[in-house]
């Protein structure tokens, strides 16, 4: 394990041969996977539950020191909710003292007044609040919980003790028309930052994927909303909005290059190139407690699998496009076309660009025999979802490991 009195890394000082790949940015520890909440839309593995087994809190101390060592300056504490452990206040003040910017990304169960209190003296820079919707039926019905009050109460805890707050609100098709109210909301508990995040379709979102795609009027009228509300107000709350990439015909720069400048660390010590590498066939994932960090950056095959460019196949390798995009997204390659190294068929140069495409019209087709606000009990009977809880990740997890075990019940969505 790192030695703490090490600066941070000095390119000079990487090893041969990775003189170009520049130290992690930001890392994100996810905690644990255990979460009160059991939101349709996570983006946590569906077999969460066969990797429950937690880095104790010496080994989070070890990574911390050796991440901040490598150059690491911004810190998320994620999970599951990363306050269902007691030691999230210890390895805050550790992470403070290494000199991280840091952020608490919760759903706000568990945050007391004493815990933030303890977490304000421990040094805690920022607090990320996650809302499912702006009203109680929806956000209770979508995390399959009774948290809205309490989130509401959470929230003025926290301004209360002066930390700069990020509302979080995943959109999907249920919530986008609520998007002024969910501004509104955001205006009135004095957040200084929104992010009205379009869902990204990993993990459970990818199983309801199908409930939860909005159609392109959808997205366009939310926008326009949004963009109504940064003139008006831009000065009180900046408002993200990030379009689905369903809807382009050029993918994401997906974590801004894998292994670029993001460094997960899962709940049982593997580490992530991106949220989602778990899910990646044949990638075999370092793991913090067997590998230093320093090696798992700048050595694994893990994390130069999909380094730079030399991996790409056509059409990507001669596409003239190919520093902007990256390719696009290994995961979402991976999940709609079977192969990580092909192109994401978010893309219209690639030949399963038909799939994206299809996708968005089955959620038009959905939509139009929808209501555009439906009550929760509506939702449940004409749109089954699939929440994320242990039952369901063992079924998953079971079904992928002997897929002739769920009789074809077509449940894990486990697309090729
Ligand atoms: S998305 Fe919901 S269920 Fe998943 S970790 Fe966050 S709060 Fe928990
Ligand atoms: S072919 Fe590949 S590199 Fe070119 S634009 Fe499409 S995804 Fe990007």
């Amino acid at each position: 394990m790192t030695d703490l009195a090490q600066p941070a890394l000095n390119p000079a000082l990487q090893t041969e041969g990775s003189a170009a790949v520049p130290p992690p940015f930001w890392l994100l520890a996810e905690l644990t996977y255990r979460c009160p909440l059991h939101c349709a839309f996570c983006y946590n593995p569906l077999d969460y539950t066969d990797h429950s087994r937690e880095l104790t809190t010496a080994q989070w101390i070890d990574v911390l020191r050796e991440a901040r060592a490598l150059g690491a300056v911004q810190l998320g504490f994620s999970g599951g909710e990363p306050l269902v452990r007691d030691d999230v206040e210890v390895l805050v003040e550790e992470a403070h003292k290494l000199g991280f910017y840091t952020n608490l990304i919760t759903s706000g169960v568990g945050l007391t007044d004493k815990r933030l209190d303890d977490l304000k003296a421990a040094g805690l820079d920022h607090i990320q609040l996650s809302f499912q919707d702006s009203t109680q039926e929806l956000n209770d019905f979508l995390s399959s919980t009774r948290t809205f009050d309490l989130k509401q109460r959470v929230a003025t805890a926290i301004k209360q003790r002066g930390f700069p707050m990020v509302l979080n609100c995943v959109l999907h098709r249920y919530n986008l028309p609520h998007v002024d109210k969910i501004i509104d909301m955001a205006l009135a508990m004095g957040a200084e930052y929104l992010e009205l995040a379009n869902t990204q379709y990993y993990g459970w979102a990818h199983v309801n994927e199908a409930q939860l795609l909005p159609t392109r009027e959808q997205l366009e009228e939310a926008e326009a909303v949004v963009e109504r509300y940064r003139r008006t107000h831009g000065e009180r709350c900046k408002i993200f909005f990030v379009v689905p990439d369903y809807f382009e015909t050029r993918p994401k720069r997906c974590m801004n290059g894998w292994g670029a400048v993001f460094l997960g660390v899962a709940p049982d010590g593997a580490a992530l190139p991106c949220h989602a590498a778990r899910g990646l066939p044949g990638l075999t994932l370092p793991n913090v407690k067997e590998m230093p960090l320093r090696e798992i950056w700048y050595e694994s095959d893990a994390f130069n699998s999909f380094r730079g460019l030399s991996w790409m196949k056509e059409p990507c390798r001669s596409c003239d496009e190919k520093e902007r995009d990256l390719g696009g997204c290994r995961c979402q390659a991976y999940m709609l076309t079977g192969d990580a190294a092909n192109a994401d068929p978010v893309c219209d140069k690639s030949p399963f660009h038909e799939t994206v495409v299809k996708m968005v019209q089955r959620a038009a087709s959905a939509s139009a025999s929808a209501s555009a606000m439906p009550a929760a009990a509506t939702v449940a009977r004409e749109q089954p979802i699939l929440f994320r809880n242990d039952f369901n990740s063992r079924k998953l997890a079971t079904a992928a490991r002997e897929p002739d075990v769920t009789g074809g019940s077509g449940d894990s969505g486990a697309k090729p």
